[in-house]
Order: structure tokens, then C-alpha cells, then sequence
């Protein structure tokens, strides 16, 4: 089969490699469309290594062309599926207490948390999850992400009518606003990108702020009676911003870290203030299954609408570019699609 190879920075051949073949207890896919996602960006650009020659991609979809001889669930060749390229071992303390997204074992056997940058994988029938005809395989492939942002509302605790700030209107700001509203929330935006508040306007939000030109806090508690938000969600990787959510939650209210640095920011508040104000700081990493089954159906319900996020697609000879292109902020995703998606 061809693959995508990431074989140093900034180095990514079209090569030819074994098709994998799946064991018993796995599935055989042929993947479809895989999102360009920060970790694909770090990972292209040598921010984040793992190690090297390697097949990039963790937010795929495709169709099922083999099933081997011990999977139980009733799935056949054909089946459209998303993936959880997140192999999780199900035996460690984590996975055993519903928390497997912090699986220990989770990258042990590195080559099945990416991969969808390859015309197929051998992938565990748990990490395979059926998604219907009328469900896209580009939008199929926002699962992964959208998961992410469940598990980080869930973190947050978003209870049914709150006020949410969210800190960034990129894709995965633009997901947690999706899903926030799904939860009945009145959802804030913040970002200087104009363009992307556009973007959170059109998708629902309450009302978006340009903090660099516009007093973010003031505006918040004009909305809230002075209090400020119940809850915040950071999405962005500026430090101004993580300030910026420290001020805007109310007393005894929550902020999630919900995005990764490649740099250790600390964090803007000192402990006398959380003693004082009462305020929950958590963060969120990955998803369990549970999440990522709940995404899927969010996409399948059409709760979610992810279509206005897609950028662009491209095949691997514009591979390169895409990943380019998903760097910069006038995209949102941009998603490898395989020849006959
Ligand atoms: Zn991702
Ligand atoms: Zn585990």
C-alpha cells in the first residue's frame, strides 16, 4: 500500500509499504480521509517527535474491508466507520476505572495511536465505531477532535443553561462551541482573530471579543450580573489568553486547560486567591470511549455540524502543502483524503 512516510522535520515521502494484515480479534480498514491536526503540524515541523520513519494521522475514517475471525461485534466488509487510533490496553488501573484516556499502556505499541496517513490499517475492533450513510467520511473524521472537546466539557462540569467562555476560535474553539450548545449553554468567544469570531457568530456563540481591542472581562460581566462566566475552556496556546480566563470565571467557577504547550506557561493565579475565590483549575487530555462514542453520535444526530470547518482536502500529492496550509489560522482543518474516498 502507499503511506505517507515522516521520515525526519519537515520530510514526509509518498512510499510504498506493507499492507498490514489484522489479527484475529482486528479489523482491516481502508481509510478514507485523515484531519491535519497540531500534532501532525508539531510532529511535520519537529516541535513534537516521536521517533522516525513514521505514519502520521490519528483523526481517520474509512470503510471496512476485513474482519478477522474473533471479533464478535457484528460488523462486516463495508461497514463505514470512524477510528479511535488510540489503542488502549484495558487491563491497567486507568482503563479498568473509566479513565482510559490516561491508559499507561496507551503507547507501548506506538504504531496504532497514528497511522491515517496510510491507505490502510489493522485497527481493534473496539476502536472502530459504525457511522451512517449520510455521515461523510470528512466529516466522520472530525470524531476524534470532537471527543476531545466532550471530555474537556465534561472536565469543566458544564451544567444545562451556564454561561461558558471559550478562550480561542480555532477548530477544536469552534467544536467546543458546538457541543456547548448542544448542552444548553450561552457560549462567549473569545479571540483577536476577526474572521474566526465571524465563524463562532454563524456557528451560535452568544456573543464574541476581540480582547485586543475590547475589554474582555468588562464584557463578560455585563452579561452575567458582575459575577462573570460559570466556566471556561482554554483553547488557545497564547499566555495572554490563559490570563485572560483566569478573569473572566465567576467565584467558585471552573477553567479547563484544554490545550496543549510546547512551552510550560505557569499558571496566572496564586493559591491564596483560589483559596479565596474557590476556583476549579483542571485539564483534559484525549478521550475515553465513552467520549468518543458520544462524538460520533453527536455527527450522526446532526447536532454537530462540522462541514463549515473543512478547509480544504487534499491527496498525497498536495500532502505537503496541506499540512502547510493547516498551519496557518485562515484554515480550520484540513483533511488527507485517499484516492477513491
Ligand atoms: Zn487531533
Ligand atoms: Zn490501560
Amino acid at each position: 500500500m502507499k503511506a505517507a512516510v515522516l521520515t525526519g522535520p519537515e520530510k514526509i515521502e509518498i512510499q510504498d509499504v506493507a499492507t498490514p494484515e489484522p489479527s484475529g480479534s482486528e479489523l482491516l480498514v481502508k481509510l478514507k480521509c485523515c484531519g491535519i491536526c497540531t500534532l501532525e503540524q508539531r510532529l511535520f515541523t519537529g516541535a513534537v517527535r516521536i521517533r522516525y520513519p513514521l505514519i502520521p494521522g490519528h483523526e481517520a475514517s474509512g470503510e471496512v474491508v476485513k474482519v478477522g475471525p474473533d471479533v464478535l461485534a457484528d460488523i462486516k466488509p463495508g461497514a463505514r466507520v470512524a477510528l479511535d487510533l488510540v489503542e488502549r490496553c484495558g487491563e491497567c488501573y486507568y482503563c479498568r476505572t473509566g479513565q482510559s484516556n490516561m491508559c499507561v499502556n496507551r503507547f507501548k505499541r506506538d504504531e496504532k495511536v497514528l497511522g491515517g496517513f496510510g491507505e490502510y490499517i489493522a485497527v481493534n475492533a473496539t476502536q472502530a465505531f459504525l457511522i451512517p450513510d449520510a455521515l461523510s467520511f470528512a466529516e466522520a473524521a472530525f470524531s476524534e477532535p470532537l471527543s476531545c472537546c466532550i471530555r474537556s466539557l465534561k472536565k469543566v462540569g458544564l451544567h444545562l443553561a451556564e454561561d461558558l467562555l471559550i478562550v480561542g476560535a480555532g477548530p477544536m474553539g469552534q467544536m467546543h462551541l458546538q457541543i456547548a450548545l448542544c448542552m444548553g449553554a450561552r457560549v462567549f468567544v473569545s479571540d483577536p482573530d476577526r474572521a474566526r469570531l465571524a465563524m463562532a457568530g454563524k456557528m451560535g456563540a452568544f456573543l464574541t471579543v476581540d480582547p485586543s481591542n475590547e475589554n474582555l472581562v468588562a464584557i463578560l460581566k455585563e452579561h452575567t450580573d458582575g459575577r462573570g462566566v460559570d466556566a471556561c475552556v482554554v483553547t488557545s496556546i497564547a499566555h495572554a489568553a490563559l490570563a485572560g480566563a483566569f478573569e473572566s470565571v465567576r467565584k467558585n467557577g471552573r477553567v479547563n486547560i484544554y490545550t496543549s504547550y510546547t512551552d510550560k506557561p505557569p499558571l496566572p493565579v496564586d493559591a491564596n486567591t483560589l483559596h479565596r475565590t474557590e476556583l476549579t483549575v483542571t485539564g483534559s487530555e484525549g478521550r475515553t470511549e465513552e467520549d468518543f462514542l458520544q462524538a460520533v453520535r453527536l455527527l450522526s444526530f446532526g447536532k454537530v455540524d462540522v462541514k463549515p470547518l473543512i478547509s480544504a482536502t487534499v491527496g498525497f500529492p498536495r500532502l505537503e502543502t496541506g499540512i502547510r496550509a493547516a498551519m496557518t489560522s485562515d484554515t480550520y482543518r484540513v483533511l488527507l483524503e485517499h484516492e477513491g474516498a
